[in-house]
């Protein structure tokens, strides 16, 4: 039996990107994986192709996850529909990037109510299914930005800096229940959201990361993985950077 076979596993942000290639490793580890964007026909597509690649069984849920109605709907779904969630990987996220002398109250609230918000509702939304059942795992997607700061990201370094201590908080408050908290900090990983930097800024980052390149999303699906399976039974509460190096 695969190590995830008959677990179910909820990943926000998983039409592309890391969220993406996160739902494919869990999906070839037999997975029940249930993908969400904002979109629902781009989740449906995305769980269509699960479904037929690895022949598991996959839907796509749309939550606006910076909504706490949209996110305790969707919950209400996906718990009505499986039962039970066993993992919940929070991954979706943005950044709105500005000089702070220039951040506009938009670019500083979009950015923590979609990365940081979120997380708090759709944590609320399973944990009591999750005390329930005695086990649940529970991945945060932060950022180096969030252990180091990074110029023109206060919004998002703030973010995803208050997810660390959020996750530590969980892990405390629902260790005892079964339910483990832990986060993966990535470094710059090859998706849309750095398509936008210029190359010169992408060249100097990979020549100060000790493993002298970008990551990549099965870098990061694999720290999660781990951080869901038996193997990380003992682990909660802790921050795995997946950066090359790069926050060290
Ligand atoms: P991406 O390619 O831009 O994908 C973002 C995902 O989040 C998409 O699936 C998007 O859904 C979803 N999303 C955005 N806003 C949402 C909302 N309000 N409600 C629901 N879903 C929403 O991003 P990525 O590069 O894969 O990043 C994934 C995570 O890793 C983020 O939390 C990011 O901060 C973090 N991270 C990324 C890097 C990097 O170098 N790429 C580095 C460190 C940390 P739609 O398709 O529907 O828009």
């Amino acid at each position: 039996m695969s190590k995830f076979e008959n677990k179910i596993v909820v990943i926000t942000g998983s039409t592309r990107g890391i969220g993406l290639g996160i739902a494919h490793s869990f999906a070839a580890e037999k997975a029940t994986v249930v993908v969400c964007g904002t979109k629902q026909d781009a989740c449906d597509a995305v769980a269509e192709t699960l479904r037929t690649t690895y022949g598991i069984a996959s839907s796509g849920q749309a939550v606006n996850v910076s909504s706490a109605d949209a996110v305790n709907d969707a919950f209400k779904a996906v718990l009505a529909k499986y039962g039970r969630v066993d993992v919940l990987v929070n991954n979706a996220g943005i950044t709105r990037d500005n000089l702070l002398i220039r951040m506009s109250d938009d670019e500083w609230t979009d950015v923590l109510r979609t990365n940081l918000d979120s997380v708090f509702y759709t944590t609320r939304a399973v944990i009591r299914s999750m005390m329930k059942q005695r086990s649940g795992r529970i991945i945060n997607i932060s950022s180096v930005s969030g252990l180091m700061g990074n110029q023109g990201q206060a919004n998002y370094a703030a973010s995803k800096a208050g997810l660390v201590g959020f996750s530590k908080t969980i892990a405390k408050e629902y260790g005892s229940k079964g339910v483990t908290c832990n986060v993966v900090a990535p470094g710059f990983i090859q998706t849309e959201m750095i398509d936008a930097l210029p190359k010169d800024y992408l060249d100097n980052i990979m020549s100060q990361t000790p493993l002298k390149r970008l990551g990549d999303v099965a870098d990061i699906a694999g720290a999660v993985l781990f951080l869901s399976s038996e193997s990380a039974a003992y682990v909660t509460g802790q921050v795995l950077a997946v950066d090359g190096g790069m926050s060290m």
